[in-house]
């Protein structure tokens, strides 16, 4: 039979007039999207929907949680709208200009401790409450992480989230087939133990151990080498000369977020108060 669409109240696609593309990632196209009537920017995501064949329910709901949700936090991107045509779901969001957090750290190579922590101590209270609101992100990492604009001191918002547990089975296959890197997946993913809140907080120690040094702690040559890492909690804080001015108190942030038994790891609301992000002291920053 005949499935019911999606959103059988959504709004008109010819609202809107697409743009470049701005990213691509694993399951889903962006485009910049202009509202015809009000001349707004926003970010148009386009995923196709032979990727959620049989899942239609679990999108429904999920986009509209999806909406609620991602209004009632500054650092979280806002679904504004949603729309479908035969092949291809459309949601509308925020658009944010400042590109990718990836990219500004492959630029910089590196963050200064204070800056990092102000990045994670932000990043961390977004993550907070969407768990709260009852959200895995489940894909947290700096290319799912946006400026708002170009600025230097731009507000770092949390992209693509909610859809992905409803992609995940895709997602799981693509990535080592097509990424090549689960880098920030957590342990209990492989192992099939569950995935829950705790692999946002997995994912965020290794967010913040990639804007201390510029590098990733289970980088591998294979992604399966790069899995078994990742099970065993082999990394080091090394090359020394990369963690010569990372402060102890920071080295234990990370050790927090990447405890292996995810019931012992701490939630993102108890990272908010590890001495890294709670104190008020300023971090000591030197030039590398
Ligand atoms: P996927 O689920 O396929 O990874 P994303 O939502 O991560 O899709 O989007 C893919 C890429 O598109 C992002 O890495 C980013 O570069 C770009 N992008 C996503 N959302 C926005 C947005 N709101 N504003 C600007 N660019 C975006
Ligand atoms: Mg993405």
């Amino acid at each position: 039979s005949q499935q019911p669409p999606i959103m059988p109240n959504a709004t008109v696609p010819c609202q809107y007039r697409t743009g470049k593309t701005l990213g691509s990632g694993t399951y889903a196209i962006v485009k910049e999207a202009i509202h015809i009537k009000t001349g707004k920017y926003y970010a148009c995501k386009v995923i196709n929907k032979k990727l959620m064949e049989g899942r239609e329910h679990m999108v429904r709901n999920e986009i509209a949680v999806l909406k609620r949700i991602s209004s009632g936090n500054p650092n979280v991107v806002t679904l504004h709208d949603y729309f479908e045509t035969s092949h291809n779901l459309y949601l509308c969001f925020d658009l944010c200009t400042g590109g990718e957090l990836f990219d500004r750290i492959c630029a910089k190579g590196n963050y200064y401790e204070a800056d990092a922590a102000s990045l994670v101590r932000t990043i961390l209270t977004a993550v907070a409450y969407i768990h709260k609101g009852g959200i895995v992100h489940r894909d947290l990492k700096p290319e799912n992480l946006l400026f708002r604009t170009p600025a230097e001191d731009a507000d770092i918002m949390i992209a693509d989230f909610g859809l992905s547990r409803i992609m995940e089975e895709e997602k799981l296959s693509l990535l080592t087939e097509i990424c090549g890197t689960p880098g920030y997946m957590a342990p209990e993913i492989f192992l099939k133990t569950g995935h829950s809140k705790p692999v946002d907080v997995w994912a965020m120690g290794v967010v913040t151990y990639f804007l201390l040094a510029g590098y990733t702690p289970f980088d591998r040559d294979t992604p399966k080498l790069e899995m078994e890492a990742i099970i065993a909690g082999d990394y080091k804080f090394e090359p020394e000369e990369y963690w010569a001015n990372v402060s102890d108190t920071a080295r234990d942030f990370v050790r927090a977020c990447l405890t292996i038994d995810p019931e012992r790891r701490p939630t993102a609301a108890e990272c908010l108060d590890h001495k890294w992000l709670a104190s008020n002291t300023p971090h000591f920053v030197s030039t590398p």
